[in-house]
This record gives C-alpha cells, structure tokens and sequence, in this order.
C-alpha cells in the first residue's frame, strides 16, 4: 500500500513543479517583454540577453532531481517564457516576428530538456556528472561588463555578496550572464573590453590608451592571431592600467579580463598558440547599446 503511494506523491509533486516552471516562466517572459526599453542602459542585458532565459530554464530544473523530469521542466519554461514574452509585447502594441518564435522554440526543443539534465545532474551524488552538468554552460558573467567571469562548477555559489567575492566575482550592477558551450568566452570578453573602452570619459591616459591596447589584444587572441609575446603584454598592460584611472571604470574592466584569463585558462592556450575555438565565430549572446561595438566574429 505505502509502496503504490510513493510513485503518486512522486508523480503529484513533479506536477507542482512543473506547474510552478511553467507560471515562472511565463512571469519571466512578460517582465523581459516589460523590461525592454524601460531597463537603464547598463541593466539592458537583463532584459535582452539569451542567458537571462537559460539561467532561468535552469534554475526552475533544479527542482527536480530525475533527468528526465527536469529535461521536462527545462523544454517547457522556456515555452512558457517564449508566450509570456509574445503575448506581453503584442499586448503592448509591438509585432512579434514569426523568426522569434523559430529561433526560440528550437532553443526550448534542443537547450531546454539539456539545460534540465544539467541541472539535475548537478544535483545528483555523483560529482562527474555534476561537473557534466554544467557543461553546456562555458562561463557565468557576473556583476555585468565591469564584473567578473565564473567557472561553471562555481555555478552552485549562492548569489550574495560575501560567497560570491571569496569565489572571485561580485554582485556589481546585479547582472547575470550564461554564456553556453557553444560560444568563445575569450571573444565575447574582447567584445565588452572594446565597447568598455569606447565608454572612457577620455581624461585618464590609462584608461584611453590601455583599454583599447587591451581590446585589441584581446581580439588577436581570441581570432587565434596573437604572436609570442600577447600574453605577457596583456598581463603586462592590465597592470599598468589598474588603480590608475580617476574613476574605477578601468578597473573593472582589467578585473573582467583576468577573471577571463583564469576561467577560460584552458581556451587561452588553444587560442594562444594559434588554435581558435569553432565558438569564436559565432553571434554574440552579449548585449551592447550601441551597434558596431561587438565586432569579434562579424562576418
Ligand atoms: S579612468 Fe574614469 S575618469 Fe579616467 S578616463 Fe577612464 S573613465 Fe574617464
């Protein structure tokens, strides 16, 4: 008797959990759709990037601790975020392109139930397939363009200030971006080193020639095109540049580049000894006000 109950209890919670997925993914999807255009420009990427809607198709699957269940869980609050967003933006007046619903609903299709094996697996006993379960995942942004890049096994570090500052990050402006697997960490960190230099007041030398200086490094090494010597000139640079500046702008981007440094440590020396990831080449998943600052990969 206990036995043939556990299966239904079982089942009746998967349900709520699904349910509770699938009204906070539509919540998500309509605060995106508000939050456009209403966000201030440095809070933007909250609204516009991929990551905010993978992170939360991720985290509403940790829910569940079976893969297939938070497989389900990941397909469906993206669904249910992809018609939040549609029905808040067609109820505010704005079109929604038929492209959107293509691109969004292959990414629930094929990143959805990924995502929700992921962070069941992260869940489970077994630390290789928790390892496995963020593997989908390249980099966690934190802090915005001024912050700080996250391994993702550091995915588990609870979001507040003082575990996120002993694991190397910080809260900064409250911006969360997943950068997937399929992405180049170090070219869309060479993207946010080149739109924050174009950002620079223009009063400090540091800041007006050392951040350029250290974009284009940046952008040598993430196309694979950097010569012996890039490595130690970025380094070199990045030490010039910090705690110089009038204001810490330049400081926030010199902490952004080595936390890249030493969470995409592995790509760096690929793409250092002229071996550049596929990633490198593909659409950015970052954000940038303005068009033309994120010129890593254009075709
Ligand atoms: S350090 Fe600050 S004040 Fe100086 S040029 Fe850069 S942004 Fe302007």
């Amino acid at each position: 008797m206990a036995a043939s109950r556990l299966p239904a209890r079982g089942n009746a919670r998967s349900l709520r959990f699904l349910l509770v997925a699938v009204g906070a993914g539509l919540a998500i999807g309509i605060a995106t759709s508000v939050a456009q255009g209403s966000l201030p420009q440095t809070l933007t990427p909250l609204s516009n990037s991929t990551g905010t809607w993978c992170l939360g198709a991720f985290a509403l699957a940790l829910l569940e601790r079976d893969p297939r269940r938070a497989a389900l869980i990941g397909f469906a609050s993206l669904i249910a975020m992809l018609a939040g967003y549609a029905l808040a933006t067609e109820l505010r007046g704005f079109p929604v392109g038929t492209s959107m619903f293509g691109r969004w609903g292959a990414a629930a299709v094929i990143a959805g139930p990924a995502l929700g094996i992921g962070a069941a697996w992260l869940r489970g006993p077994a630390p290789l397939r928790a390892a496995a379960g963020v593997a989908p995942i390249a980099g966690i942004l934190l802090g915005g363009y001024g912050g700080a890049w996250l391994h993702p096994a550091d995915a588990s570090v609870p979001f507040a200030s003082r575990p996120l500052t002993e694991a190397g990050a910080t809260l900064g402006v409250g911006i969360v971006v997943v950068v997937p697997a399929s992405s180049c960490g170090i070219a869309e960190t060479a993207r946010i080193a080149r739109y924050m230099a174009g950002e620079s007041a223009g009063q400090c030398g540091p800041c007006v020639f050392g951040l350029p200086a250290i974009a284009d490094d940046l952008e040598l090494l993430a196309a694979g095109r950097g010569d012996a010597e890039l490595l130690a000139r970025l380094d070199r640079r990045c030490g010039e540049v910090a705690g110089r500046g009038a204001c810490r702008h330049p400081d926030g981007v010199v902490r952004l580049v080595r936390s890249a440094l030493d969470v995409f440590a592995g790509d760096v020396r690929d793409h250092a000894t002229g071996h550049a990831c596929a990633g490198h080449r593909a659409s950015t998943v970052l954000q940038f006000p303005s068009a033309g600052s994120a010129r890593v990969g254009a075709a």
